[in-house]
């Protein structure tokens, strides 16, 4: 570890609480300490009330904040006496400690404190860091480690065993500085848990947080052996999807996955021992919220459930009769000579998981060559996934966004309907597999939600690689919205050329073949699954000199009805016919003023000539295709929906 501190940079932060968010970020930028949320950090200062007293704020991390971004609203102001009150009690329930805590900060408005704002308090320094460092735990994990840390550290620390974190942590803390002269003390180590620094100065309290971790790092490098990374065998997407699919049944929710094969992936798969360490427990009990007790070894669907089966003994060997199972499906697992997966209900949670999956795997490779991974005991990790402030958060029921945990697909969507569909599926919850021929698809996206993926597809083998990175990213394909199309340049039947028209039915008719009987497969799999065809108002009420693409559009509505037929009762089917959208990229204002010109109109009364008198965008489009998808059309199939505000040619 290295220190990050800049005194030029510390300079723009004064105040007590300015230099705390300053110094929390330098915590917040290296994974290796702290991870999503994990972590926290405080100040104690002096502020003066409006009745002109000085009173003592512990300033310390809210919840629901990262260290890495916080900023000074960040951080909950509580009193200090009543923290010290508090931490006198004999027994206080963590329920009733957020109240108390609550309840002493001197502004409502500002973040839960953090569970761990009372050992803060204890701590007689101006400055306190606490971190969950990678090197720290990874040693702390071992049967052996006590005597490793009394000789690495020696007196610089003060070794505490673990209880969990909260009022009882405090206590024991309490009891281990009791009586000690903490001049000499740098800091605590907490078993399987992490490690708190302090100082009167921010600077000194970052910096012995660096040195603390890096002691443990250097000791750790002298025994870590290299990575032995194994072949991945090879697997189909179809796989995938079914492991996805069994998970997703298993949770009660519509959950992604990610495979993994990155060297430490391979690493960890191939470990002659994974199913033991896949299995052993997390690496600190903040993680168990997230990934729950274990990682699920997994060679096929089935194991989905029999990791269910074991989850489901587990709660009922701990249940005490009073708590609610959390889902028993698993969170992170090993795909037996393959790699890792995560799981999660959006692309952000599989994020997290992953990134705490990465931290997991190379912690235990790391405690696995110091001696032998071990983490806390069953009950403890029991008590933590099943502790009573993680038990209120499910009476709180939060509205979750209709399309969370599922995929889907759309083509042609780097610009027009199909993009206007790939962010309105996205903002459903969705994450999106966006294809197009244009090679900017791949980087106009900055959701991790959607995964922009170049596709010729008249090239059948570009869609199967398509699907198959769009598979191994988000687990399967529920939804297939087919948009791509190409309008060619008008011309009467007796001139078209033989080019143009085939142009238009490999792209406009054949593609969509092709690409629709690739993903059936895998909606078969699906959860809800759905297929929405862009077609066109020429279908109903074609035109003259498109002949080209009208008959290959009629082509996709015959192919969408028959789909209709045969995918009926697991797949629904159904067309929109678009008109006159006009902000595509086909319509520039020279085209629009053009046309309007020409029947004598101005722009708007061009955009709106309807019977509705509305100008259809494609967001309008975007959104009934995620209607037709969604469970309002569960009942529908087969059907034709025009949305051009209404049209006399086709009523
Ligand atoms: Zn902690």
């Amino acid at each position: 570890m290295v220190s990050l501190w800049n005194d030029a940079e510390a300079k723009a932060f004064e105040s007590d609480l300015e230099l705390r968010v300053y110094s929390s970020r330098l915590l917040g930028k290296s994974s290796e300490l702290v991870l999503h949320g994990g972590g926290n950090t405080s100040v104690k200062s002096t502020v003066t009330n409006i009745f002109k007293e000085a009173e003592e704020i512990l300033y310390v991390k809210g919840s629901g904040w990262d260290l890495a971004t916080i900023e000074a609203p960040g951080f909950a102001p509580v009193k200090m006496d009543m923290l010290l009150k508090l931490a006198a009690l004999e027994t206080l329930s963590d329920t009733d400690m957020v109240k108390y805590q609550r309840s002493a900060m001197i502004d409502p408005g500002a973040p839960t404190p953090s569970i761990e704002a009372i050992l803060h308090a204890i701590l007689p320094f101006k400055y306190v860091d606490h971190t969950h460092a990678d090197a720290v735990v990874a040693l702390t994990n071992t049967p052996g480690s006590e005597a490793i840390i009394k000789e690495l550290y020696g007196e610089s620390i003060i070794i505490v065993p673990y209880v969990m974190p909260g009022f009882i942590l405090s206590q024991e803390i309490a009891r281990a500085i009791e009586g000690k002269d903490l001049s000499k003390v740098d800091g605590l180590i907490l078993m399987h848990h992490g490690v708190f620094s302090f100082d009167d100065s921010a600077k000194k309290s970052y910096e012995k947080m660096i040195k603390l971790v890096t002691i443990a790092e250097e000791f750790n490098a002298t025994r870590k052996q290299p990575l032995q990374p194994k072949e991945s065998a090879a697997v189909t997407p179809l796989q995938m999807a079914q492991i996805r699919s069994k998970v997703s049944e298993v949770s009660g929710n519509s959950m992604l996955a990610r495979l993994d094969c990155g060297e430490l992936s391979r690493a960890f798969m191939g470990h002659p021992e994974v199913a033991r360490i896949a299995t052993t427990g997390p690496l600190t009990p903040d993680h168990v919220i997230r990934t729950k007790k274990n990682g699920a070894v997994i060679s096929s669907p089935e194991d989905i459930e029999s990791y269910a089966a074991e989850y489901r003994a587990y709660f009922n060997r701990h249940n005490d009769g009073t708590l609610t199972m959390l889902n028993p499906a698993p969170m992170w697992g090993v795909w037996r000579d393959v790699g890792t997966l995560s799981f999660g209900s959006s692309a952000k949670e599989v994020g997290i998981i992953s990134d705490i999956k990465e931290h997991t795997m190379e912690s235990i490779l790391t405690a696995e060559s110091i001696e032998r991974y071990i983490a806390l005991p069953e009950n403890e990790i029991f008590k933590m996934e099943y502790w009573e402030l993680e038990q209120a958060k499910l009476k709180k029921s939060s509205a979750k966004p209709p399309f969370q945990g599922r995929v889907a697909l759309v083509t042609g969507a780097a610009s027009g309907i199909g993009k206007a569909c790939a962010l309105a599926f996205a903002d459903a919850g969705a994450a999106v597999i966006a294809l197009d021929i244009n090679p900017d698809i791949a980087t106009m996206f900055k959701s991790s939600a959607i995964l922009g993926i170049t596709c010729d597809l008249t090239d059948a083998k570009q869609i199967d690689r398509a699907i198959s990175k769009g598979v191994f990213a988000f687990g399967g394909i529920d939804v297939l919205v087919n948009n791509a199309g190409y309008f060619p340049e008008n011309a009467n039947i007796e001139d078209i050329d033989s080019d143009t028209w085939q142009k238009s039915m490999a792209i406009n008719l054949t593609a969509q073949q092709v690409m629709t009987t690739k993903v059936i497969p895998f909606l078969k799999e699906g959860i809800d699954p759905a297929i929405i065809f862009i077609v066109s108002k020429n279908v109903p009420a074609p035109g003259k000199g498109a002949s080209a693409y009208s008959v290959a559009k009629s082509g996709v509505a015959q192919l969408a009805r028959i789909a209709a037929l045969e995918l009926a009762p697991k797949i629904r089917v159904n067309m929109l016919h678009p008109d006159a959208v006009f902000d595509t990229g086909l319509w520039t204002p020279e085209l629009l003023q053009m046309r309007a010109r020409h029947y004598g109109m101005s722009v708007q009364e061009y955009k709106t000539r309807n019977l509705l008198q509305a100008e259809i965008t494609s967001r309008d489009v975007a959104d009934l295709a995620v209607a037709m998808a969604s469970e309002l059309f569960g009942g529908v199939t087969g059907a034709q929906v025009a949305i051009d505000g209404g049209s006399d040619r086709i009523i």
